[in-house]
């Protein structure tokens, strides 16, 4: 996308084209990441450049997802807008790749708040965000800004956490239910489709009984400890497993500490790798007004 498409996220004003573009109407002055222009205003560099995160986003490509309405606007040739697009590795030209972080700025066109977006109305035919929603920390103001940018009877594909964990990059706010997402997207948009999806960036834990597995296995080891508990109280603790068993005691309030704390959090955050059950849906700007569907 050329930089001169581009307009400030703050006031929409037209930007100067340079390594450092100032807004022409507000005065804002904006900076770059890797040669990635940063549209975010009042951005801390410190936040956004993650280039040296330990733990990269995985990798995807959009065109080999299997999802039917990227697929469509990739063959329509649409101008296509990803929030969220984090190390997108498509090369179709079509696609302007978005992320309020950098982690890799060879996949990325402009770094961007999906809250505040720099584009002018109605720029793109359709907008698609995928496991992004429950990043944001106002997701309805994401959703007026979708509808601004997109020309009236553009499409829009988001993917939104359900039945995931928490997980970061680097917030998690909110996971969404069918009623959530047709609710927030209810002004400007027709819902055509809306509904629960199998699709995760979690392979393996992608189907539900796998996830319910694990929540009953999870729920066995804790009620299992208790009563292990009472058990030992019983008996003499060998010296190497002591920690284990007060550990467990204290789980139940019985001698309150601190080290039972981190145990269980750390049981938490192990479980937390295994996730996600998504919503999802398709959605169809009206002119006047906004339609969804899925
Ligand atoms: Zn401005």
């Amino acid at each position: 996308m050329a930089a001169s498409a581009f307009c400030c996220p703050a006031c929409h004003g037209r930007l100067t084209l340079s390594d450092r573009p100032r807004c022409r109407g507000c005065g804002a002055r904006f900076d770059a990441i890797g040669g990635v222009p940063l549209l975010i205003a009042n951005a801390d560099r410190a936040v956004v450049d993650r280039r040296d995160d330990p733990r990269p986003l995985p990798a995807h490509d959009c065109a080999g997802l299997g999802i039917a309405a990227i697929d469509d606007a990739l063959a329509r040739d649409d101008r296509m807008l990803e929030l969220g697009a984090g190390r997108e590795t498509t090369t179709d030209p079509h696609v302007v790749r978005t992320d309020a972080f950098v982690y890799a700025a060879e996949h990325l066109d402009v770094v961007a708040d999906a809250h505040a977006l720099p584009f002018p109305d109605a720029t793109f035919d359709f907008v698609f965000s995928l496991a992004v929603f429950e990043h944001l920390h106002s997701p309805w103001l994401a959703a007026e800004e979708i509808a601004r940018v997109l020309r009236p009877g553009g499409r829009v594909f988001t993917l939104c956490a359900f039945l995931q964990p928490l997980h970061g990059y680097p917030d998690h706010y909110f996971n969404t239910t069918e009623s959530g997402l047709r609710r927030l997207f209810r002004d400007g948009f027709e819902i055509e489709s809306c509904g629960p999806s199998r699709l995760s960036s979690h392979r393996e834990s992608a189907v539900p009984l796998y996830r319910m597995r694990e929540m009953a296995e999870a729920y066995g080891r804790e009620t299992r400890a208790p009563l292990r508990t009472r058990w030992r109280r019983r008996r003499p603790v060998p010296a190497a497993r002591r920690p284990l068993a007060r550990g467990a005691g204290r789980a139940r309030g019985l001698a309150p500490d601190r080290t039972v704390g981190r145990a269980a959090g750390s049981a938490s955050l192990r479980r937390s790798r295994a996730v996600a059950y998504t919503t999802r849906a398709l959605l169809l700007h009206g002119p006047g007004r906004t339609r969804t569907y899925v």
